[in-house]
């Protein structure tokens, strides 16, 4: 058996996590929760991280900042997973699905520009796979409408675009470190504050603490503090700050791990993609990649089914990716239909990812793409 995601250990964690127990501050904003915020402020270059319990926290942290209200107007893919719409509705907020970019798979920023209004306050751009938009025209187009940029990044930890990091090019960046991502604690995440704007900055920490001061208290700026705002508490424990730092220490280790595991993957399906029978993910020259999945597309709904089955078979883990969210139920609901956005619905339908993570080793590795081979009845190279 072959399981599709398994958390990479780098040793440290267990020391780290013992040390936060004898420092007796089990709770948010302990000596662990310090040393990642500084780790993610001085690594991506981002003027404040804040650890939050998960990427969905930081997503609803990011509406809340924006002030999104009724009858606003965000701009998503609707290829994404759910929580990046989620945030929006929670503010009750509506949400814009756009559609992707055939090529990459990340919002389509021609279809953003069509489908913006007076009531757009907000842009969320996710970046499947590591892989992002143009930033550059995101931003301008931010500029241009008055809009907030917010980047769902993620699954782009240590991905780039233009040599800057992902997630810290928009007003707000969103990071994931759950179990299946690259760079985990089991739940966690972070918001980023990137905008230059000292009050988003003070905002941001007031809503994380439950709409109060308490972060200028801790820091002696107010003799007491109280509730100034609204929030709620998106502070992770510290023992899991801990177990993170473990990670970002080994970051570019893993980040090797996983390359290393991707680069095979797409040599060995390069004579299936010359063949006509598969495309491989395109990286866009602009991005360095995290390695964070590795897809295939197929030429049709069906084949990608019978594939998901033939790796089944072997007892391999291959999944199908986000069935999209304007033809789920809630998208329904709002309004929208099958066939509203074409790109999406295609390419759902035909994408396969297969296992990737850092401990895969070789052997696992030609047996799945042995099983791609057999299929499609080609040698293998
Ligand atoms: C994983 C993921 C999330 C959610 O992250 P959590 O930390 O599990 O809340 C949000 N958006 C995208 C694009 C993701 O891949």
């Amino acid at each position: 058996m072959i399981k599709f995601n398994e958390p990479y250990y780098t040793g440290n964690e267990i020391v780290y996590m013992q040390d936060s127990l004898t420092r007796k501050k089990l709770c948010g904003d302990g000596f662990y929760t310090n040393k990642v915020s500084e780790f993610m402020e001085k690594t991506f270059k981002t003027k404040k991280a804040l650890m939050t319990t998960s990427c969905s926290m930081a997503l609803d942290m990011s509406c809340i900042l924006a002030e999104l209200k009724e009858g606003d107007e965000v701009i998503l893919p609707s290829y994404t997973f759910v929580s990046t719409a989620n945030s929006v509705v929670l503010r009750g907020a509506k949400c814009i699905f756009a559609d992707i970019d055939k090529q990459t798979l990340v919002i389509d920023l021609d279809d953003v520009e069509k489908k913006i209004t007076n009531k757009t306050k907000a842009i969320i751009a996710v970046h499947y796979a590591g892989v992002s938009c143009d930033m550059d025209r995101l931003m301008e187009i931010g500029k241009k409408y008055g809009v907030i940029i917010i980047e769902d990044a993620a699954q782009a930890v240590n991905a780039k675009y233009k040599g800057r990091y992902l997630g810290t090019i928009g007003d707000m960046g969103c990071y994931s470190f759950h179990e299946t991502k690259n760079y985990v604690c089991g739940e966690g995440g972070a918001l980023l504050i990137n905008a230059d704007n000292s009050k988003l900055i003070s905002d941001a920490e007031i809503v994380r603490e439950k709409g109060t001061n308490r972060s200028n208290f801790y820091r002696g700026q107010v003799d007491k503090y109280t509730w100034v705002k609204m929030g709620s508490s998106y502070l992770p424990s510290d023992i899991l700050a801990a177990f993170l730092l473990a990670q970002f220490e080994k970051m570019e280790e893993i980040n090797e791990l996983r390359g290393a595991v991707f680069n095979r993957y797409f040599d060995r399906t390069e004579k299936l993609e010359k063949l006509g029978l598969v495309r491989r993910p395109f990286i866009p020259e602009y991005n360095d990649i995290n390695y964070h999945m590795f897809y295939l597309i197929t030429n049709s709904n069906e084949e990608r089914n019978n594939l998901l089955e033939a790796f089944k078979k072997e007892q391999i883990v291959a999944t199908f990716h986000y069935l999209p969210l304007h033809t789920a139920p809630m998208g329904l609901e709002m309004g929208y239909k099958e066939g509203d956005l074409p790109v999406t619905e295609d390419l759902s339908a035909r994408l396969i990812r297969l296992p990737l993570y850092a401990d895969l080793t070789e052997e696992q590795i030609d047996k799945i793409v042995k099983v791609l081979y057999d299929f499609f009845g080609v040698e293998m190279i």
